[in-house]
């Protein structure tokens, strides 16, 4: 075979090859006209090259973010240097559909993008290629991924009972807005409640009935929160708030607002009607003392003097109160 004969095979081979592989190849000059658009694109666009070629991209295309592109394309012009865009920048340029089956949860091709400057034979950058890289597989399953671990977070986060935060991320809670009280010297108020003769519901009406009062308290309390408190199910029948940019007389407006809606409120279970109150114990970040667990200890010690004092009502804590 003489060398021209296995250059023009060489070449051949090429082509059948650019028409074939499963990556979308297009070639435009330097005013964005078509040039070349392989088998790739033809497949997934339903557009043969020989009605697209020599026309321009943007005009074929106007669902194209162009301004973007556009800017991209210059700077690789420009600059004589590939440009890179991943599917995470930016999902897909090319809208196209996805029919893996596999992965058939999503209705558009993921892609990553190569820009990549073609340079003439004197050395001049006269058109650009497209190169676009069908990565649906890799971003679902990332994507995938990424949702069961927010999911996973979460449930590592909430009370399965209530919905609430459980103790542990409560905590986390706390003690950040103790530091940041430390820090910026916002107020905050600590409150814990309890719910009055909790045994005797259960003892009357069977644990599953308990468990729907449980429930029914986090409704109303979760009903009474703003956007930046953070309130947990601290133990089996109590629950911890902490109320954001909230001193003592606001805390106290907060919790007689929620205590009488509770003692207002009833609970239907089997037809019986349960009704109940809570006794709720503040503290205000003032009177922490110096760290956050004396802040906790505070508001239960509250808690204890609301308890003491009959039940159904709220407490302030102040220094003087006596250890428990
Ligand atoms: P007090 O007014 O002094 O708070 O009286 P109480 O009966 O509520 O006091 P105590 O804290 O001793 O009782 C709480 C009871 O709550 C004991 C436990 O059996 C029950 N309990 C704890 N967790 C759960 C739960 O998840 N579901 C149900 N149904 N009961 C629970
Ligand atoms: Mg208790
Ligand atoms: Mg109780």
């Amino acid at each position: 075979m003489s060398n021209d004969q296995s250059a023009m095979n060489e070449l051949h081979w090429l082509i059948d090859m650019v028409q074939t592989i499963e990556v979308g190849l297009v070639v435009l000059d330097s005013s964005y006209n078509i040039q070349l658009w392989n088998g790739f694109m033809e497949n997934h666009s339903g557009v043969s090259p020989n009605s697209i070629k020599g026309q321009n991209l943007f005009e074929r295309f106007p669902e194209l973010p162009a301004k973007w592109l556009k800017q991209k394309m210059e700077s690789v012009f420009l600059l004589k240097n590939r440009t890179f865009i991943s599917w995470e920048q930016r999902p897909y340029v090319f809208k196209f559909k996805n029919y893996r089956p596999i992965t058939g949860r999503a209705d558009h091709m993921y892609q990553n993008i190569t820009l990549l400057p073609l340079a003439s034979l004197t050395g001049q950058i006269t058109h650009i290629s497209i190169i676009i890289y069908d990565v649906s597989d890799i971003a679902i399953n990332k994507l995938q991924l990424k949702a069961v671990n927010e999911q996973l977070e979460q449930l590592s986060q909430t009370d399965g009972l209530t919905q609430l935060h459980n103790r542990r991320y409560w905590q986390q809670c706390m003690e950040r807005e103790f530091e940041r009280n430390a820090r910026y010297h916002d107020e905050a108020s600590l409150v814990m409640i309890d719910i009055d003769h909790f045994k005797q519901i259960n003892d009357k009406y069977g644990h599953p009935a308990g468990d729907k009062v449980i429930q029914h308290i986090a409704h109303l309390l979760k009903q009474s929160l703003r956007e930046t408190d953070c309130a947990g199910r601290y133990g089996g029948e109590e629950f911890a708030v902490v109320l954001a940019k909230t001193n003592a007389a606001d805390a106290l407006g907060f919790t007689e607002r929620l205590r009488k809606r509770i003692e207002e409120s009833e609970v239907t279970f089997d037809n019986r009607i349960i009704k109940v109150t809570v006794s709720l114990g503040i503290n205000d970040i003032a009177n922490s003392g110096e760290n956050s667990s004396s802040w906790l200890s505070g508001a239960d010690k509250a808690l204890y003097q609301a308890k003491e004092g009959g039940r159904n009502q709220s407490v302030l804590f102040n220094p003087s109160m006596p250890d428990l």
